[in-house]
């Protein structure tokens, strides 16, 4: 059984799907006026990781996950690039798809841009002034009537009287609001601005109704999971409830996850502080595996401090785990095609014992700092309970629980093999066609290269062999 802490009910509660086997998520995307930091990217692998956690259980997921192309920020680097909005945000969710690949973040089922979408906006901003929820004002600014939505609050679990309109939204004519609660759905162009012709003005979509429109029409009115980062609960996540089942009159979604933040020197790590690394910064020092493997070492609602400590340990632990998958790997290259011994039925349980202390700390609100405890063990259990008299068949059963599980973490055991053994075979290729052409200065050159690779060719009757020395 699977446990989510559910930020509406402030409470962990059994999941239970809207469909058995089946879940739609929906997971607030950047904002795409710059490279992505790697506070963002927390809720990126956070999430990617949630969704194969329950792809391993079975579910088929259905995961959206948006890019907001249309903004205030994106402008503003736009008019200081010289160019347009959208050559901005093309380049950077180019940019931010390069990222998230080498973070082994799976890709979306869909990653719908605001801007691709603003029929289905002007669509549910119309259902909400026909309901009474929504009203133009004299200038053609669309705004919500908050305090008509009676569960206004319900996710912040904030009191509508205390309230203080959400920073996020940019008043454009606040004192032409009814009330200072109301948020913008729809407002004016300005000179320079992109815009869409609308029944009120020629304008753009406000934040929030981007979302609540995007989840509609592709997981449906109501759906089993939504998430973000916990900046993101009020006003965004506020609001879109307010939108969406006041147009829908359905729950929006049954569940509610909110990662914490990664921080830097005890301060959220964000643009607008300047105390902020790229993602693209961390691959030029680190591989992105140890990126995610760090971000997971703690479980996603607990705050996460960066520093160049954790990175380093971060890359050590994700040494001993990938050294232990090529000890397999060569164990099993070796192993004798026996069956399973009695002996090693038995230490077997030791694995099942593993996978499900793994599967334990998942099923608790995805507790990836226990997972990867788990997989330590297992790491363990390798270094001490196989060995060259090992069979192939209790190798194979070790390999498929290790690979599995490091799988639902994102974390790739051997890519780095696999690319290296295969340019080591091109560079034999290539060396045998200089030999046939007695180019032998340059099959020379090669050999001594691979040499230098920690290769060492045997020139043999069956052809070149190679081994690592
Ligand atoms: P934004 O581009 O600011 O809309 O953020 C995109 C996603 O990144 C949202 O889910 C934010 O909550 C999340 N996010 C931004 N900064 C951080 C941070 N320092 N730690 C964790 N999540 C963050
Ligand atoms: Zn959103």
């Amino acid at each position: 059984m699977i446990k989510i802490y559910n930020t509406l009910t402030r409470s962990k509660e059994e999941f239970k799907p809207i469909e058995p086997g089946k879940i739609s998520m929906y997971v607030c995307g950047p904002t795409v006026y710059n490279f992505i930091h790697i506070g963002n990217a927390r809720p990126m692998i956070v999430f990617d990781t949630v969704r194969r956690y329950f792809m391993y259980k079975g579910y088929d997921v259905n995961y959206v996950s948006n890019f907001t192309d249309v903004d205030d920020k994106i402008i503003k680097e736009a008019i200081e690039e010289g160019t347009t909005a959208e050559a901005v945000s093309t380049h950077y969710i180019e940019e931010c798809r390069k990222d998230m690949a080498g973070m082994n973040i799976l890709p979306a089922t869909k990653n719908p841009q605001a801007t691709q979408e603003i029929s289905g906006m002007i669509q549910m901003i119309q259902t909400l002034i026909d309901k009474g929820y929504a009203y133009p004002a004299a200038d053609g600014t669309v705004y919500y009537r908050t305090r008509k939505f009676q569960g206004y609050g319900k996710l912040s679990h904030k009191n509508i009287d205390d309230l203080e309109a959400g920073h996020r939204d940019i008043k454009v004519t606040g004192d032409l609001k009814e009330d200072p609660l109301d948020f913008v759905l729809w407002k004016p162009k300005k000179e320079g601005e992109p815009s869409w012709p609308s029944p009120w003005c020629d304008g753009r979509p406000g934040w929030h109704i981007e979302c609540s429109v995007m989840s509609k029409r592709y997981l449906g009115s109501t759906i089993d999971i939504h998430a973000g980062g916990e900046d993101l609960i009020f006003p965004h996540h506020e609001n879109e409830i307010a939108q969406s089942e006041a147009a829908n009159g359905v729950p929006f979604a049954h569940y509610w996850m909110h990662n914490a933040f990664l921080k830097i020197n005890n301060e959220k790590m964000s643009k607008s502080l300047g105390n902020f690394f790229t993602v693209r910064e961390i691959s030029e020092k680190y591989d992105l595996q140890v990126l995610r493997f760090f971000m997971l070492t703690t479980q996603y609602r607990k705050a996460l401090n960066f520093s160049a400590e954790l990175m380093e340990s971060a890359k050590a632990g994700l040494t001993r785990i990938t050294t232990a998958a090529d000890l397999l790997r060569d164990r099993i290259s070796k192993a004798a095609d026996a069956p399973l011994t009695d002996e090693e039925n038995k230490k077997l349980q030791a694995l099942d014992g593993c996978r499900q202390n793994f599967e334990d700390a998942m099923d608790d609100d995805f507790n990836t700092a226990d997972a990867i405890t788990a997989i330590f063990d297992i790491v363990k259990f390798i270094n001490t309970e196989t060995d060259e008299n090992s069979t192939k068949a209790y190798l194979d059963k070790i390999h498929s629980v290790f690979y599995q599980l490091s799988d639902v973490l994102g974390l790739i055991l051997d890519k780095k093999d696999d690319d290296l053994d295969s340019e080591i075979e091109a560079l034999i290729e290539e060396r045998q066609a200089a030999r046939k052409n007695k180019n032998f200065a340059k099959a020379d050159e090669i050999r001594d290269k691979l040499l230098s690779m920690g290769i060492q060719l045997k020139d043999t009757r069956e052809g070149v062999k190679w081994q690592r020395v």
